[in-house]
């Protein structure tokens, strides 16, 4: 049987937007005009132009591409990691909600309880805005890091912290 994770607690509310790159091209050209193969690409690391023997010029090309949002992801990730970060999005589970929304939800790793612990014999806490506003406190505090990287990826006007509940089912 699989079961929802739920999440209750702090997350971070990402507002993605497509994120514009450059790319530069190098490309090798024959600047003959006569030629044949004038301003036609030539072959990687060639020096003379095949057909006329002038010299190769160098041209740069830039192209306006944009990342995927998995590259982005991936990026994000991979900055967390570098960390040891235990916040995750799982952008898989919630795939349907970023699709309609185009926002990222980070929050801390939903552990398993395990048997025996102090949660085993059931746990009640009452949320209260008191709760709410100390868990957001101990969130920024505990992962400022973490918010620093969120904020360079998306851009500070884009993050805003909530508090809230998160349903998903996991991956299997
Ligand atoms: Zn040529």
């Amino acid at each position: 049987m699989v079961e929802d994770v739920v999440v209750v607690g702090p997350y971070v509310d990402c507002a993605y937007k497509e994120q514009p790159v450059q790319q530069v091209f190098n490309r090798r050209l024959c600047k003959t005009k006569s030629c044949d193969l004038y301003n036609t690409k030539l072959p990687k690391g060639s020096k003379y132009c095949s057909h006329c023997g002038a010299e190769v010029q160098l041209e740069k090309k830039i192209v306006n591409a944009q990342t995927s949002q998995d590259e982005f992801l991936a990026k994000v990730r991979a900055e967390l990691a570098a960390i040891n970060s235990p916040l995750v999005f799982p952008d898989k589970q919630l795939a349907k909600v970023v699709k309609a929304t185009n926002h990222h939800f980070w929050h801390v790793k939903p552990q398993k309880l395990i048997k025996g612990s102090a949660h085993s014999d059931g746990v009640v806490h009452p949320v209260t805005q008191d709760r709410i506003a100390s868990d957001i406190d101990t969130f920024k505090s505990m992962f400022q890091k973490e918010y620093t990287i969120l904020v360079n990826a998306y851009g500070v006007e884009n993050i805003s912290l909530h508090w809230g509940v998160m349903v998903y089912l996991p991956l299997v």
